[in-house]
């Protein structure tokens, strides 16, 4: 590619609506360009990173055994009835009418088609398993979209849902896919982690996700340096209280008993109200109680009108302290943190936090007598997200550390759920009609390209992984539009490098060799060749790598080998 036919576009002012690193990289080196909240326009740049993720995924999915096929993002309202997820999905389903006025959603993952699908399609056991994928744009219409592509509302996913006769079957294309999975992030180049996971709306019981480990994920997740064990913080059921529990204090009467609690129980015991239950956090400990919200994906800290960001972990201002407390319900008393997860919110509490309700973000389950208390005597830990590292691991090997994650996949085992509400059956070896178990497995093809740049980034700007690198090599001319010279060299190894099969660019605009630098660095080509007309007397070109602090001289003949 030659860069003064294609349209760059980049900036060196940090866009200030953009919270994290990937988002302020993305606009400034003009990979993407917003439309809307959570819609964005995929410019040259960002495309060419966006369909390198996605051919690995492709390769990688058509290695697995599973088939691709393309299914329609818009999808009848009636298939959403028969599983009982019209109603249960809320706003996050994007719904319309037709001109007949029938009911349409825009697609935020496609259970129910391809159930309707199989239903009709697949008759015997002998057509079974089969694994089916979609790299498809989804639409969810998150309460807030924010951090660019990474929580867009319209996104590209690879989805894919696997059919079995039994649970056998089931269990093994869901190992195949958790090694499938493996492969691809491995691919890609980033250093990741699959966790246990809970299974929330799309139903099931065996779950994992698979994080980017970044310190502006979203998620917090805990892990075993004695074991395997990793799990989203989500999980909270599955976590030891991490401190031992103080006395109860006198008001505490009124929490319910630590264990696992119905929101009935809770909406009853708390003064909260019950449609804010499921994401509160109730602290007691202090001589007033401290209602935190827990915010985690769907629940806007819009809606309080209280934007921090959880990463940057801000104090709350006074303001933001009120419009909580009153959106909460409840009375004076200092509003926790808001934060993604309980130890964010821990950084932030009032000093002693003991004995609090923990949403489980999973419907109907709270955990109560949750404790990373901070007695007044207590030395404070120097980052308090890290709480709850140190302990114990749940399956008692070892001990739990801390990171933040960033989920860009999900795998579930379904079992009948889908083929039960939707009845899509095929015949046994006996010819009796039976339920097809089914798995379903997400990647977020879109969101790998902002984690990738959260997990390799500097000063200057994006380092891509080759893997998924907009070009492999920068080939830089220095004033190559004065010396002929330049210029002739410079298309001499721009061409040798294509005719080697190398992904170039050729910096043959008409601009500063500063400029010219600074944009490659920006957008993170990982090879960088400048030819200049000093070198070239002495038979010379610098290479650079994006890692790296010096230039290397090296033969002009030998610059393509070099690279090979
Ligand atoms: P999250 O917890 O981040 O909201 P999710 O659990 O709702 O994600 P899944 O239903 O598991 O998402 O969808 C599969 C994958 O799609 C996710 O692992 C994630 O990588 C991606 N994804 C989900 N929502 C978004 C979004 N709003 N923007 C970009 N990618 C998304
Ligand atoms: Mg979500
Ligand atoms: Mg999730
Ligand atoms: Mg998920």
């Amino acid at each position: 590619m030659r860069l003064s036919r294609f349209p760059l576009s980049t900036t060196k002012e940090t866009p200030a609506d953009a919270e994290i690193v990937s988002h302020q990289l993305m606009l400034r080196a003009g990979m993407i360009r917003k439309l809307a909240a959570g819609l964005y326009t995929w410019m040259p740049l960002g495309l060419r990173v966006l369909r390198r993720v996605e051919t690995i995924v492709r390769e990688e999915m058509n290695r697995s055994g599973a088939v691709e096929l393309l299914m329609p993002a818009v999808q009848p309202g009636e298939l959403w009835e028969e599983t009982g997820r019209w109603d249960k999905f809320g706003p996050l389903l994007l719904r319309f009418q037709d001109r007949h006025e029938r009911n349409f959603c825009y697609g935020p993952t496609h259970e129910e088609v391809i159930t309707d699908l199989v239903r009709r399609e697949i008759r015997s056991y002998k057509q079974l398993p089969l694994n089916l994928y979609q790299i498809q744009t989804k639409f969810r219409d998150e309460t807030r979209p924010r951090f660019g592509v990474m929580r867009a509302r319209e996104f590209l996913m690879k989805d894919a849902y696997s059919f079995h006769l039994d649970h056998d079957s089931l269990a093994e294309t869901y190992q195949v896919m958790y090694d499938t999975y493996s492969r691809i992030f491995e691919r890609t180049g980033l250093h990741f982690r699959p966790v246990q996971a809970d299974s929330g709306a799309i139903g099931g019981s065996v779950s994992h996700e698979f994080h980017v480990l970044a310190d502006s994920g979203e998620d917090a997740i805990v892990f075993s340096d004695g074991s395997e064990y990793a799990a989203n913080v989500e999980l909270a059921p599955t976590l030891p209280p991490t401190r031992p529990r103080p006395a109860p204090a006198a008001d505490m009467t009124t929490v319910p008993t630590p264990g696992v609690h119905t929101m009935d129980e809770l909406a009853a015991s708390l003064d909260v109200p019950l449609e804010r239950c499921l994401k509160t956090l109730l602290v007691r400990g202090t001589d007033t109680p401290v209602v935190a919200l827990l915010l985690r994906g769907d629940h806007s800290l819009n809606e309080l009108k209280a934007e921090k960001h959880p990463a940057v972990a801000a104090p709350l201002t006074m303001a933001d302290e009120a419009a909580i407390r009153q959106a909460a319900g409840c009375g004076p008393g200092s509003v926790g943190p808001v934060g993604l997860d309980v130890p964010l919110i821990a950084d932030h509490a009032a000093t002693v936090m003991a004995d609090f309700v923990c949403g489980a973000n999973r419907d109907g389950e709270h955990l109560t007598g949750v404790n990373w208390a901070r007695d007044a005597g207590e030395p404070q830990p120097a980052d308090l997200r890290d709480a709850g590292a140190g302990d114990p691991s749940p399956d008692g090997k070892g001990t739990l550390g801390v990171a933040r994650g960033i989920e860009v996949g999900h795998i579930f085992q379904l079992g009948t759920t889908y083929s039960e509400a939707m009845d899509a059956t095929v015949l046994d070896e006996n010819g009796a009609s039976k339920p097809v178990a089914m798995g379903c497995y997400g990647i977020g093809v879109s969101r790998i390209v902002a984690a990738a740049i959260e997990q390799n980034h500097d000063a200057n700007g994006m380092i891509w992984p080759e893997a998924i690198a907009p070009f492999t090599v920068a080939v830089v001319g220095i004033n190559m539009n004065k010396s002929e010279k330049v210029a002739a060299a410079a298309e001499r190894i721009y061409q040798a490098l294509l005719d080697a099969g190398v992904d170039a660019l050729l910096d043959d605009r008409d601009a500063r060799p500063g400029v010219k630098f600074a944009d490659m660095e920006l957008i993170g080509i990982p090879h960088r060749i400048a030819i200049g007309e000093r070198g070239l007397d002495q038979g010379t070109v610098e290479y650079r790598g994006r890692r790296d602090t010096d230039n290397q001289d090296v033969a002009v003949d030998d610059v393509v080998d070099h690279l090979l």
